[in-house]
């Protein structure tokens, strides 16, 4: 095997199993071998590079030319005689294939991520000296890969910053990915927020049916400050919480509210809500969440006590998450997801 397929798989794992940079399967990482692009594999864990076969070969020049014309079957480009080639391709491959340097990782980095969310935060102010774009909000994907095509020719960025979704970054060497990754976290961090108490802290109640309580002493502080519920009730703010839990958390003062609510999310959006928040009592997930779901609840307290109070936020829009609700590839990576046990 590829000594840097190796490094890149212990890149993958160490980057992987930082929450606060990649949940459960979301982020990709690709190394390019001469003519061939290995990519993560479709609903894989990065935390689980070195354990499994993560990558994917394909075909690197046709890879590039589908990822600037925005074609999407990446399937087709496998070279199937290689280790991996049984494999399914991230359905963000074309970021790997469009970006020019040998090692690419794209993670969703809770401090990047807020920062993008954050409405005319001024990233450039802090991100002085790197050579950065970004991009704003665009389904992953082919429109994505494109637009990163784009990026690309005009002029080549190590850094790309995508809006209310996470980060690209591009080097010649997994250290070199791996520094710059988390130079752009530090810079880019901001303090947790001392948290307001709006409502009394109080005793667990029943769980409704299909429901369950998410044990996490942060989710009930949450729900104890309307300040921070509301910076995620107010809409989606990332893909994969549109993906996994439906849309933006709901927020409710009284459990009897949740039955009316299940019945309106279900007819407006076919799925019931995955993160609901009982004011004072603590936050219900979903019964059926997979692994990737809870992750998705892990990383959106996060953004909550990070993100200051009362600023204007960017969150998805109805097209956005509607566009993300039907989609087959994701589907995909949903029912690998269900499947996982540890
Ligand atoms: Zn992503």
């Amino acid at each position: 095997m590829h000594n840097q397929i190796d490094e890149l798989r212990q890149l993958s794992a160490r980057i992987g199993a930082d929450p606060l940079l990649v949940q459960g399967g979301g982020g990709n990482s690709s190394v390019k071998l001469d003519d061939i692009l290995y990519v993560k594999a479709s609903g894989t864990w990065l935390r689980d590079a070195l354990d499994k076969e993560l990558f994917v070969p394909l075909n690197l020049e046709a890879a590039r030319e589908y990822a600037s014309s925005g074609q999407e079957d990446y399937l087709r480009l496998r070279v199937d005689d290689l280790p991996g080639g049984n494999l399914r391709p991230s359905i963000e491959t074309g970021m790997h294939a469009a970006m020019p340097h040998q090692y690419v990782m794209h993670t969703h980095p809770v401090f990047t991520i807020a920062a993008t969310i954050i409405q005319d935060h001024d990233v450039g102010h802090f991100l002085d000296g790197l050579h950065w774009a970004k991009l704003p909000y665009i389904k992953p994907g082919a429109g994505l890969a494109s637009a990163i095509s784009g990026l690309v020719q005009e002029n080549a960025p190590d850094i790309i910053l995508l809006e209310n979704h996470g980060l690209v970054v591009g080097g010649n060497s997994p250290e070199d990915v791996e520094q710059t990754l988390l130079e752009v976290e530090k810079r880019l961090s901001l303090p947790q927020m001392e948290l307001n108490k709006d409502f009394e802290k109080s005793e667990i109640t029943n769980e409704p049916d299909g429901y369950k309580w998410f044990e996490n002493k942060l989710a009930k502080d949450v729900a104890c400050s309307g300040a921070a519920m509301q910076k995620l009730t107010l809409g989606a703010l990332v893909p994969d919480q549109v993906v996994y839990l439906g849309g933006a958390a709901v927020r409710i003062s009284d459990i009897h509210e949740l039955d009316e609510i299940r019945l309106n999310w279900k007819s407006h959006y076919g799925v019931e809500p995955g993160l609901v928040f009982v004011e004072g009592v603590g936050a219900l997930v979903r019964e059926d969440l997979t692994k990737g779901g809870l992750a998705m609840v892990d990383l959106l307290l996060q953004l909550a006590i990070h993100i200051p109070d009362n600023v204007a936020l960017n969150t998805l829009t109805p097209e956005n998450q509607i566009e993300l609700l039907n989609w087959d590839a994701e589907k995909f990576r949903q029912a690998v997801d269900a499947e996982r046990k540890g």
